[in-house]
């Protein structure tokens, strides 16, 4: 099964995707996780994308459609794969159809996890309190670069809902619930 999941910064997408992906035995792409992994490691490219990063903006379509046209070409993504905070603009989502349609593939399903923006900043601080009281704050955790990555949600990501919509492929969950019942609604989203 090829899923996307989509939901703003702080909507727990991180979480049920992990969840998810175990349960289904597929691997989770998580383009967040492989940038933050290039920016700690001092790559090329985590070099390039580092401030960006730390001011919670986007980084360039053409580099992040690169990381994830190699992840899904790799053996253990075969049988399926959970992109999680990919795609992010409209540009990106028509790069990936393309990709996996060169391959006579496609996605099979979309779900988005819908949190009010209200909740979202409190759930967002609190997580980022935590971190840094655990020491795993994250460079982009700080309000300022919370307010630009609501934006760049806001401005880039958001429509593609009505672009996935559109090809009949969008399930709507609300993320508010306990992190028990979002994985039961997304698996149920699933069955459908
Ligand atoms: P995340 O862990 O998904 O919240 O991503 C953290 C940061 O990585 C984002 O704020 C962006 O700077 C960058 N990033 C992750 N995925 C993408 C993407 N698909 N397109 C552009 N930037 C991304």
């Amino acid at each position: 099964m090829r899923l996307v999941l989509l939901g703003a910064p702080g909507s727990g997408k991180g979480t049920q995707a992990a969840r998810l992906a175990k349960r289904l035995a597929i691997p989770r792409l998580s383009t967040g996780d492989m940038l933050r992994a290039a920016v700690s490691e001092g790559t090329p490219i985590g070099t390039r994308v580092k401030a960006a990063m730390e001011r919670g903006e986007l980084v360039p379509d053409d580099l992040v459609v690169a990381i994830v046209a190699e992840c899904i070409s790799l053996p253990d993504a075969k049988s399926g794969f959970i992109l999680d905070g990919f795609p992010r603009t409209v540009v990106q989502a028509t790069a990936l159809d393309d990709i996996l349609r060169a391959a006579d593939l496609r996605i099979d399903r979309v779900l988005e996890l819908d949190v009010d923006e209200a909740a979202l900043l409190v759930r967002i601080l609190n997580r980022a309190d935590e971190a840094k009281v655990n020491g795993f704050a994250r460079a982009d955790d700080t309000e300022a670069a919370l307010r630009m990555r609501l934006e760049e949600y806001r401005g880039q990501t958001r429509p593609l809902a009505d672009y996935y919509r559109g090809q009949g492929l969008l399930k709507s969950i609300n993320g508010l619930q306990s992190i028990n019942k979002v994985a039961n609604s997304l698996l149920e989203a699933l069955d459908a």
